[in-house]
């Protein structure tokens, strides 16, 4: 028998022209009769019309294959063969001298995934050339001159017109970190939109495809069959886009073409923004269990909202991420005879102040009686000068200065007050318990890595954004 053997030296993979795509040798064998001999017929007829376009390609080799049909058992049996002209040094090369061991070692040698990834650019190249809007492509160069001598060659270039250019990067290897940011960084100067493009996603996913999933913000593009079907089926490049479920997994998988993708949002093309979305629900998560306590409090308790029980749930939030406020809670009972959770309650009321009249760009008060303009300055002179609240001077001011109503910092009364505080007062540092809470209540302003991400999202509220700010407010 000599299938076996065969199967080692013969062509595992022969490439056919669109729509046929790929069909590796298993699924020749496996065809009927009638379908095999309507290949390898087309096979022949192209072969005569133009003997220089093979319908069907070796996909390590390139070179042109027909269809060898093998008597066996007095059956017949489809093989792929090169045609004559093939290059005599493909390790696939049926009439080499190649052994059987030394092709299987070619193909682990990562031959066969350097010929996917040359194929895999090539079908994504030509069906996103079947689409009109496509002006100029290239693949492992790139048309502008100024790119090129940086270095710099995306495995495909498409410039599709209105749509934008794309430099598409086919990766089936694990991409590595500082390359993965490099590129970014380059295409977003060159004003290129930079997708990545997996075959699929391995489990457990190694690190670089993580890194490339959280430059997309939690998107993963893939090009396998379902893709190239639908991109033949459309006449345009589609993806089959796999977007963060927020559980560690996916979300039902879908596909999409280049218009369906955000492109605008600087050095990441996206279908969907997951990251921001979790991001922004963290921020919130435990102070809006603060903000319904407060406005259930104002109905229960209208004269000492800060004292109601209301709050209980939304201390036990926050304390689940500061285990030191109870001990904290203890000791302030025990030297200012006050209830630790009032003070956190009233204290988060101020900051909701500042935070709430930067994001409406009118003063509203949570705590003291004043109203109007000029409200929120009053408030925080009356409260920063108030034994209370005189060692969070530093805090408050560092808060207000990140915020759209930052200029309020530099008022002169308030300065003085800060001054005064400052001089009479030990401030609080952020290693308390009490500003680790605030931390977590408005991440936002005072959590630094929270905030630094959220900046290079372009997703920092306007309340958080001194640089969009009056220049002075109340
Ligand atoms: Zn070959």
């Amino acid at each position: 028998m000599r299938r076996g053997t065969d199967l080692q030296r013969t062509i595992r993979i022969a490439d056919f022209e669109l729509p046929r795509g790929a069909v590796p040798i298993e699924t020749l064998m496996a065809m009927p009769r009638e379908s095999w001999e309507h290949l390898r017929t087309q096979i022949n007829i192209r072969r005569q019309e133009a003997p220089n376009t093979a319908l069907a390609r070796c996909r390590l080799c390139e070179g042109g294959v027909f269809i060898r049909a093998q008597a066996v058992d007095g059956d017949h049996v489809p093989f792929y063969a090169h045609f004559p002209d093939s290059p005599p040094t493909c390790p696939w090369y049926d009439g080499g001298t190649l052994t059987p061991d030394d092709a299987r070692a070619a193909q682990y040698q990562g031959n066969q995934e350097s010929a996917l990834h040359r194929q895999l650019c090539q079908v994504i190249e030509a069906v996103a050339k079947a689409d009109p809007r496509c002006k100029a492509s290239a693949i492992d160069t790139y048309l502008r001159p100024a790119i090129h001598t940086r270095g710099r060659f995306p495995d495909i270039f498409l410039d599709m017109g209105d749509l934008g250019r794309f430099a598409l990067e086919v990766q089936l290897s694990k991409p590595f970190a500082p390359e993965i940011a490099a590129r970014h960084l380059h295409y977003e100067r060159e004003g290129v939109r930079l997708i990545w493009i997996f075959r699929r996603l391995d489990e457990p996913l190694p690190q670089g495809f993580h890194d490339v999933i959280t430059m997309q913000r939690g998107n993963a593009f893939i090009f396998d069959d379902d893709a190239q079907a639908a991109s033949v089926a459309r006449g345009t490049l589609v993806i089959k886009c796999l977007l963060e479920d927020g559980k560690g997994s996916y979300l039902k998988p879908r596909l999409v073409g280049l218009d369906d993708l955000q492109t605008s949002s600087g050095r990441s093309v996206f279908l969907e923004d997951r990251r921001s979305e979790r991001l922004a629900t963290y921020c919130r998560e435990v102070r809006n269990r603060w903000w319904k306590a407060f406005q259930q409090a104002q109905r229960d308790k209208p004269a000492s909202p800060f004292y109601s029980e209301s709050f209980a749930p939304a201390w036990a939030s926050v304390r689940a991420h500061v285990p030191d406020l109870s001990a904290w809670k203890d000791a302030y009972w025990a030297t200012h005879a006050d209830k630790g959770q009032a003070h956190l309650a009233s204290l988060f009321a101020i900051l909701c102040s500042i935070a709430h009249s930067a994001a409406q760009d009118s003063d509203v008060v949570y705590i003291t009686r004043h109203s109007g303009d000029g409200a929120l300055l009053a408030m925080l002179n009356s409260k920063v000068g108030s034994a209370a609240f005189a060692p969070y001077a530093d805090m408050i001011l560092q808060f207000l200065g990140v915020t759209r109503a930052a200029a309020l910092g530099e008022r002169a009364s308030l300065q003085k007050i800060v001054r005064n505080a400052r001089e009479t007062h030990d401030q609080v540092t952020i290693d308390h318990p009490v500003w680790k809470a605030v931390v977590r209540l408005f991440p936002e302003a005072l959590d630094g890595v929270v905030r630094a991400e959220l900046i290079d999202l372009a997703q920092l509220p306007r309340w958080a954004d001194p640089s969009s700010g009056p220049q002075s407010l109340g």
